[in-house]
């Protein structure tokens, strides 16, 4: 079965990654699906976040079922248009919960044939998301523990 992480990943965390490696025990292909939504502003554009995705790819050479992809608008077209009728979501606190459940039963009444299927977090990462990692990069702060290595290279990049 083929199935579709959707998010921003603006950047890729340790909290993604772990998601994308049970995901793709279970299935037998992982979309990740990079959203480039015109409302948000990023600090990475797409084509940022994706190669930095590649490289966590790299990085992880063990995990072969995942494919990286773009898309905008709305993800029950995209998952139509590619043929997946998952999509896996990860849910960290019951903060997480209700805007999780708001959309996934949105995206039930967009079309009822897209399941959406959550997998908690690790509690390593319980605490972990892209904004954390933003905050502490611009202050130059210490992100060891919450990127992968070439996210981390990324962020020191950017703001050196
Ligand atoms: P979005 O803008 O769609 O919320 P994110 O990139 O923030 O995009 O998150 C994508 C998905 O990854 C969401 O389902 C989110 O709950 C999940 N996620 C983010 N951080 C973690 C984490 N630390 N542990 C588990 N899941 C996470």
């Amino acid at each position: 079965m083929k199935v579709v992480y959707p998010g921003s990943f603006d950047p890729p965390t340790n909290g993604h990654l772990d998601i994308i490696k049970r995901a793709s025990n279970l299935f037998d292909e992982v979309i990740v699906a990079v959203l480039q939504n015109k409302s948000k502003s990023p600090m990475f554009t797409a084509e940022e976040r994706i190669e930095m995705l590649y490289n966590i790819l790299e990085e992880n050479s063990n995990i072969e079922n995942v494919k990286i992809y773009k898309f905008e608008g709305l993800l029950v077209d995209f998952c139509i248009q590619i043929n997946s009728k998952v999509v896996i979501r990860g849910l960290r606190a019951v903060t997480d919960f209700e805007y999780e459940f708001q959309i996934a039963l949105t995206n039930r009444i967009m079309s009822k044939d897209i399941e959406t299927l959550f997998i908690p977090t690790d509690t390593n990462n319980l605490w972990l998301s892209s904004s954390i990692v933003k905050e502490i990069a611009i202050f130059n702060g210490e992100v060891d523990n919450m990127v992968p290595a070439c996210v981390k290279q990324k962020l020191k990049q950017k703001f050196s």
